[in-house]
């Protein structure tokens, strides 16, 4: 087009947002004051998980401490701290009648850590108050505070997922404050404590193949049980521009590969996202 950039093509058309779920999703959250991925993140599956009756939280505020060039989420100094938070989580989760809930948080690097406490208290509530809820936490780059990873995930949640979000050489333009080592060190650690792992990937910014096979085979061999492999958009016209828009046959044959590498699922699509279909990773 005029800019330069690929055209979106029209395996990536969306539902409009609308229907009597999508209103009572809203409702729950606007009167909880929370605050969810799937609109600061302006993720284009809105209308169809919504209308199913489920989003993903966002927790310890909606203010980042990072500015990662993909991201839509604001970026600052935050200055909540809202001991309130779990609970309001826990009860909105209750009232939406979630069978399996995503949560997941901004980095929160100013807190010696990390946010860990709050995390924890979250997932306890959530479990207390809806005990046949399934949860999935995808969580942040703890930065190498291996206390606080701990207490992140040892209240009882089924999934454990921590996103490497691109490969390693586009790291310095794409997660300029994080480090694909040390992500992938946090991958490590949460299978040794013994917990379910999973990850995220975005395509077309740029990468080769050859740079996703490697990051398919770093995952395997530090104990990634779950890959999801989506497009990435660009949220504004400030962010990172789409390099290509991967073919839904090369996501096919990612998803073939990832498992040959030993990845034991892999979710490979254009509107895949994190927390898109996440009920299906409980049992890997
Ligand atoms: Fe929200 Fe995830 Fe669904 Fe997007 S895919 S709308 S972020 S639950
Ligand atoms: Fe967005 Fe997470 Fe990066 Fe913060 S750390 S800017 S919330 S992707």
């Amino acid at each position: 087009n005029a800019l330069g950039q690929p055209r979106k093509p029209n395996w990536l058309r969306v539902k409009l947002p609308v229907g009597k779920e999508y209103a009572k999703v809203r409702s729950i959250v606007d009167e909880y004051k929370l605050h969810t991925i799937c609109e600061s993140g302006n993720c284009p599956n809105m209308g169809e998980c919504w209308g199913a009756g489920t989003a993903t939280f966002m927790i310890l505020g909606n203010v980042c401490t990072r500015s990662c060039s993909f991201c839509a989420v604001a970026t600052g100094r935050p200055n909540e701290y809202d001991q309130d938070e779990p609970r309001r989580v826990a009860e909105a989760i209750k009232l939406m009648g979630v069978k399996h809930a995503v949560i997941t948080s901004v980095n929160r690097d100013e807190l010696k850590d990390r946010g860990a406490a709050i995390w924890h208290e979250t997932v306890k509530q959530v479990k207390l108050m809806s005990p046949t809820t399934t949860i999935e936490t995808l969580i942040p780059d703890v930065k190498g505070t291996w206390d606080a990873l701990i207490t992140m995930i040892s209240p009882g949640q089924e999934v454990v997922s921590h996103n490497m979000e691109t490969v390693k050489e586009l790291y310095r333009r794409v997660r300029p404050q994080a480090k694909y080592d040390r992500s992938l060190e946090q991958i490590r650690r949460t299978k040794e404590y013994g917990q379910r792992t999973k990850t995220g990937i975005m395509l077309g910014l740029g990468e080769t193949r050859e740079q996703v096979y490697q990051a398919m085979d770093d995952l395997a061999a530090n104990g990634c049980d779950i890959l999801t492999l989506g497009q990435y958009l660009q949220p504004t016209k400030m962010h990172l521009e789409v390099a290509e828009f991967i073919h839904p046959d090369l996501f096919e044959h990612y998803r073939e590969e990832g498992l040959k590498r030993g990845i034991k699922y892999v979710e490979s699509g254009p509107l895949v996202r994190s927390s898109y279909h996440a009920e299906r990773h409980v049992n890997v």
